[in-house]
């Protein structure tokens, strides 16, 4: 699909070329640039000046090896990445994603989302990613510690609390936090906030586990509320069953929503009578078993087999929070069909561009991930503030930042997308707004 204007589309064909068989690098470009129309006809100097060009570019991608011995004494050899992409505003700061399909694709496609994302939360971080093809499912924690300490034995080169600050994404728990930073800590012989998502005995902030979920429907609500609407009474579905999923649940349903279905990468439950959590939570986090064994202990609930079907279960509001590409537009037809008025975003990108198109032409609220998933990097930037000031806050006041910081969020996204012309489309309000921020910053920096 060409960008309505001439020098966008040549970033993209560029960046097409340049970074071949990446498709999710092109989809998160091109859903950005398509965004940036009316502004590079307002502020040509960005054209001028090349900061477009810059930014499609990472500063730096960190590609390596990373060597580790199974319980059976065999060698074993997976490809760790750091993507650090823009540091216009402040250190490289994104997750690491630990997930077979992981490639410099991936960890791009996140990269250049983070940028915009961080930017939104209106605090000093710069956008990275980075991770492995090593899959932590099924493994023994040894084998996990021996994997993260080699994949810091390099990657520790590179990072630093003032430089990258790297934290947890798909298969990136506390478990493998830990072990991460124990290394580093030993390697370097300091104690630094350089990870996030740390244990609250060392150094973690309160509220950092459940900040991307209840963000998320805190920035939901406030583009419910926005439009006469609330999760009081609403049925809703969320997919996944991990860190985001799990929170976006115990906050909608404190909402006073009911939560009637959720997936792993094997299937899904529904379960009418309104999810157990605390089940979920047992099976998922304490057993590291499938949901299918939910049905086990939940005679009225169902589980079905694939978790792509999971749309077809009728809601007024659907929260995406496994993967990307996972609700594609045949689901956002099934959604629209089934009356759902709201999706919001919790995985990075987890709607297929058919779908946002398909729901924003059917009038449904939508809220892209770059906007309402912030709260994770938001909370992660608190607890660099915490650790920088060797202080600790309580969760209350943790979430009080949280809630105020999703609350400007969407209302900055909301005034971009009004005053470049498209009120009402968060998708272009969200690029825009985070776009300008880094932009401006880069144009000070002459070229650099
Ligand atoms: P977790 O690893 O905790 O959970 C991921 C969940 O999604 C699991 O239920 C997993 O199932 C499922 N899943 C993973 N891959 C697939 C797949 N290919 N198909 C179907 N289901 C899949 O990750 P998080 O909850 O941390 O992250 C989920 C999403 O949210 C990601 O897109 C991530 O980038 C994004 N995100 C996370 C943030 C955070 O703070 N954690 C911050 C911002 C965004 P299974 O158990 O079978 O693996």
């Amino acid at each position: 699909m060409m960008i309505q204007d001439a020098y966008l589309n040549g970033v993209m064909e560029r960046v097409i070329a340049r970074n071949p068989a990446e498709p999710e690098f092109h989809q998160a470009v091109r859903e950005v640039l398509t965004s940036l129309v009316p502004v590079v006809a307002a502020r040509p100097e960005y054209v001028r000046e090349g900061v477009i060009d810059c930014l499609v570019e990472p500063e730096r991608i960190i590609k390596f090896r990373v060597p580790w011995v199974d319980d059976q004494g065999i060698v074993q050899v997976n490809r760790g990445f750091r993507v650090q992409f823009n540091s216009a505003i402040g250190p490289y700061k994104g997750g690491l994603r630990f997930h077979p399909s992981v490639y410099e694709g991936i960890i791009k496609f996140l990269g250049f989302e983070q940028i915009f994302k961080n930017s939104l939360t209106g605090l000093p971080i710069g956008g990275g990613k980075g991770g492995s093809d090593f899959d932590p499912k099924g493994k023994s924690d040894g084998e996990v510690m021996r994997f993260c300490q080699s994949f810091m034995t390099e990657l520790f080169k590179y990072i630093g609390p003032d430089t990258d600050v790297p934290a947890g994404d798909i298969g990136v728990g506390a478990r493998e936090i830990g072990y991460l930073f124990g290394h580093y800590k030993r390697l370097r012989n300091e104690f630094t906030g350089v990870l996030t998502g740390k244990g609250l005995t060392y150094g973690g902030s309160l509220a950092r586990t459940e900040a991307t979920g209840y963000g998320l429907c805190y920035f939901t609500d406030n583009m419910l509320r926005d439009h006469g609407r609330s999760f009081e009474g609403a049925t809703v579905v969320i997919s996944g069953s991990g860190n985001v999923a799990t929170y976006a649940c115990q906050k909608a349903t404190a909402f006073g929503a009911k939560v009637v279905a959720m997936s792993d990468s094997n299937g899904y439950v529904y379960d009418p009578n309104g999810i157990d959590l605390a089940l979920i939570k047992r099976i998922k986090e304490v057993e590291r078993k499938r949901i299918s064994e939910y049905v086990k202990e939940k005679s009225a609930a169902q589980y079905h087999e694939g978790c792509r079907d999971i749309w077809q279960i009728p809601c007024d509001i659907a929260l995406p929070c496994a993967t990307q590409n996972e609700l594609d537009g045949a689901a956002a037809m099934t959604l629209i069909k089934n009356g759902c008025y709201a999706v919001a975003e919790g995985a990075n990108m987890p709607c297929t561009p058919e779908a946002v198109s398909a729901l924003q032409a059917a009038g449904v609220l939508f809220a892209p991930a770059k906007a309402a998933n912030a709260g994770g990097v938001a909370t992660s930037a608190l607890e660099m503030s915490q650790n920088s000031m060797r202080f600790y806050w309580t969760f209350e006041e943790v979430d009080e930042h949280l809630q105020r910081i999703m609350r400007d969020l969407y209302h900055n996204a909301s005034q971009a997308a009004a005053q470049y012309g498209m009120a009402g489309d968060l998708v272009a309000g969200a690029n825009i707004a985070g776009f300008l921020k880094v932009a401006d910053a880069m144009l000070a920096y002459g070229v650099v």
